[in-house]
């Protein structure tokens, strides 16, 4: 590759018109400092302005493109200002804009008679079809009939730059790609089978779409040039992924090995043998802890595999080789939980565990900083375990439970402790989503993957119904016959998109007609809002078999491990997906009794809410259930993003492109191996702006 390759591509936006060093440094505080940097920009939607249509054939819920005339204006405040313009078109059929910020001056541009271009969705008014808050542009006599041959990419606002503006930056940033040769980082000879457009044809099919490219095309993700960006950043996300997993390689780690001898008090201790896949996985991880390099694995395991006690062999022989080992959870409800199951386990042992938690009284929360200072073995919470006043003595291994609860770059940061310029802490990350294996390699390409493949001996499976919510009373009365026979019930509220405190109520109101329904039985309520003194009151409780029903909202989703507990009713089932439904039920079915799962739903059901309850009613493999969940959602919910709204990409879809990560993993391989300088341009292209953003 010559020394210049690239040169123009890392031009500062400077020298583009119109760039001062105000809007330079709006856009620098983006990420953005380049041109290639604004290539980059993609449009975030399209919008066809191809073609007119009629005001007639107009249909609810549409976005459309009129061309009309004013036919009426008229200025209301009633509680609040608001412009309501009539337009009719010549099918005379009319229409209303509304607006409900305006200047005055806007407002007296709408005079009866002139003819304007109308963009907006078509929403129901109160006499007829309505647009509000448009976009139009008021046109001339002979412009009239006259539209774009192209569909109009749009661009995100950047604070204190519209989209429009930006639109305008990345037009003219376009003006200045170099030729193919000085641009493409995909050598020939690995994409020419793909009959995919090279890197400048497809930014500029996607910034400036050819007449005839269709936005069912650019939606689904189906036109070459889509693909073509698509693959590049998944490969280059993959390679960065990748790289960083070599730079933690290259650090030293402390050598753990602990005599085998060492474990043994532990093991003999536990009420159960380890499963074949639990002993196969916890060798992997003392290959890994003794090997002089940070270990970085993954441990996937269908929910009730056993995961605890796998983390707690990595633990103990870090802890034994006189280190210090942290294992975080997504809930201080589960941070808890661990934290009760570690020190029943480890107390015997001689070990200190420390519980740090976020409700704390300020002199608990001393001490325990200090013990943790002071060398404590183990320590357990949630992410604030890895806050900056949190020092350890020694901590060699640090372990994330539930990891799709986290983001990916809440993983990443956990390097960081711990970590200094040669030496990095070893890492265990445990996940209950079995995600698909393309889709792991993409995903999790800095870590090395585990999978204890097998549940503990003697689970009988859980029996799964679905019935209507209508029906809420005969399951009431058949759990007075449950408990009778001494089982315990989670009763499970959901609404989700709603606020906490709607949950709450609604589980409040649930546990009123239960509690009342069944006298003699001890009924207690969970939720977000109930104090965290109580919440751990309850769960001993409910682990000790002195509460027979739990009604919970999806608080205890994650982790909660009481093995008595035999049924789950679940109401309104039908708003959650597949991956949370599994993980529910996956809290019953842990001891020897059969278990049962109730799903309750609220009729009529969709068609896609049939089908999730239909697949947990055929199939209780994880596995599977992932997979169809991806089919069915998209790889956010898998891969725990939900909560951030954010995958991180700029144009892929991991579940819409699935179809391209054999070949991206292909080119990866080659990449790494005999093009390095190119791969290192990849994750600067793809990812260097925008790491720097997220790290601002
Ligand atoms: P996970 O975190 O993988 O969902 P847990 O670690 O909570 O699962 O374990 C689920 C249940 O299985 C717990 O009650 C635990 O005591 C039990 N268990 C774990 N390993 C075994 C085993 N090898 N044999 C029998 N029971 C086991
Ligand atoms: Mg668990």
């Amino acid at each position: 590759m010559k020394p210049e390759f690239g040169a123009q591509a890392r031009q500062p936006i400077s020298v583009l018109h119109g760039v001062g060093p105000a809007i330079a440094g709006k856009l620098h505080d983006r990420g953005i400092d380049t041109l290639q940097d604004l290539w980059l920009q993609l449009p975030i939607a399209f919008e066809d302005r191809t073609q007119i249509i009629t005001l007639d054939a107009l249909q609810l819920g549409q976005t459309a493109q009129v061309e009309v005339r004013v036919a009426a204006v008229e200025r209301g405040f009633r509680f609040r200002p608001m412009l309501k313009v009539t337009v009719q078109d010549e099918s005379l059929r009319q229409l209303s804009l509304r607006f409900f910020h305006y200047s005055s001056s806007q407002a007296s541009q709408f005079l009866v008679g002139r003819l304007l271009r109308c963009y907006g969705q078509v929403r129901l008014g109160v006499n007829s079809f309505e647009m509000v808050h448009p976009s139009y542009r008021f046109i001339t006599e002979d412009q009239a009939g006259i539209c774009r041959d192209r569909l109009d990419p749009v661009y995100s606002n950047i604070d204190g730059i519209g989209a429009a503006t930006l639109g305008k930056l990345v037009r003219q940033s376009l003006r200045h790609l170099p030729p193919e040769a000085d641009l493409e980082l995909i050598p020939e000879a690995l994409l020419q089978d793909s009959g995919l457009p090279g890197f400048g044809a497809a930014l500029t099919a996607i910034h400036e779409p050819l007449p005839g490219t269709t936005l069912a095309e650019l939606r689904t993700g189906r036109h070459p040039a889509m693909q073509r960006l698509a693959l590049e950043e998944l490969l280059a996300h993959h390679l960065s992924l990748r790289k960083q997993r070599l730079a933690v390689k290259a650090k030293a780690a402390r050598r753990i090995d602990p005599p085998a001898s060492s474990l043994e008090p532990f093991l003999a201790g536990l009420p159960y043998r380890l499963t074949a896949a639990q002993q196969r996985v916890i060798d992997d991880i003392r290959g890994d802890l003794r090997s002089g390099q940070p270990m970085l694995r993954l441990v996937q395991g269908d929910v009730g595999s056993g995961k605890t006690v796998v983390a707690a062999l990595a633990a103990l022989s870090t802890i034994r080789a006189g280190g210090q080992a942290a294992l975080m959870a997504p809930t201080e409800l589960l941070a808890e939980q661990h934290a009760r199951t570690f020190m029943d386990w480890f107390a015997p042992l001689g070990i200190d565990t420390v519980f740090l938690a976020g409700k704390q009284t300020a002199a608990v929360r001393r001490q325990n900083l200090q013990r943790i200072a002071d060398g404590a073995g183990m320590v357990i919470g949630t992410h604030a375990l890895m806050q900056d006043h949190v020092q350890y003595r020694q901590l060699d291994l640090v372990m994330v439970d539930e990891q799709h609860r986290f983001g990916v770059d809440q993983r990443l940061s956990l390097r960081d402790k711990g970590e200094s310029e040669a030496h990095s802490p070893h890492q265990l990350i445990l996940t209950a989503t079995p995600i698909p294996r393309t889709l792991a390699m993409s995903a999790y390409a800095d870590l090395d993957v585990s999978v204890i493949d097998e549940l503990p001996p003697g689970r009988t499976p859980v029996q799964t119904v679905a019935l209507a919510n209508s029906r809420r009373d005969e399951v009431i009365a058949h759990i007075r016959d449950y408990c009778g026979q001494g089982n315990q019930i989670y009763w499970v509220c959901t609404l989700i998109d709603e606020s906490e405190d709607i949950q709450a109520q609604s589980a409040q109101a649930a546990f009123e007609l239960i509690a009342a329904s069944l006298p003699g039985i001890e009924v207690a309520l969970l939720h977000s809002k109930v104090p965290p003194a109580e919440k751990s009151r309850i769960m001993r409780e409910f682990k000790d078999n002195h509460i027979q029903v739990l009604v919970a909202t999806t608080v205890i989703e994650v982790g909660v491990d009481v093995p008595n507990a035999s049924v789950m009713v679940i109401e309104n089932a039908e708003r959650l997906g597949l991956a949370q439904l599994h993980q529910l039920r996956g809290r019953v079915g842990r001891g020897s009794t059969a278990s049962h799962c109730l799903l309750m739903y609220q009729s009529p059901l969709s068609a896609m809410a049939r089908e999730r309850i239909d697949v947990m009613r055929q199939t209780d493999n994880g596995f599977l259930i992932a997979e169809k969940d991806l089919e069915l959602r998209g790889p956010g919910e898998l891969l725990g993003t939900r909560q951030t709204g954010d995958t991180g990409y700029r144009i892929a879809d991991l579940s819409r492109d699935a179809g391209l990560l054999p070949e991206m993993l292909l080119l990866a391989e080659r990449l790494m191996h005999g093009y390095p300088e190119q791969s290192d341009l990849l994750v600067a292209r793809w990812i260097g702006g925008a790491a720097r953003f997220a790290h601002a």
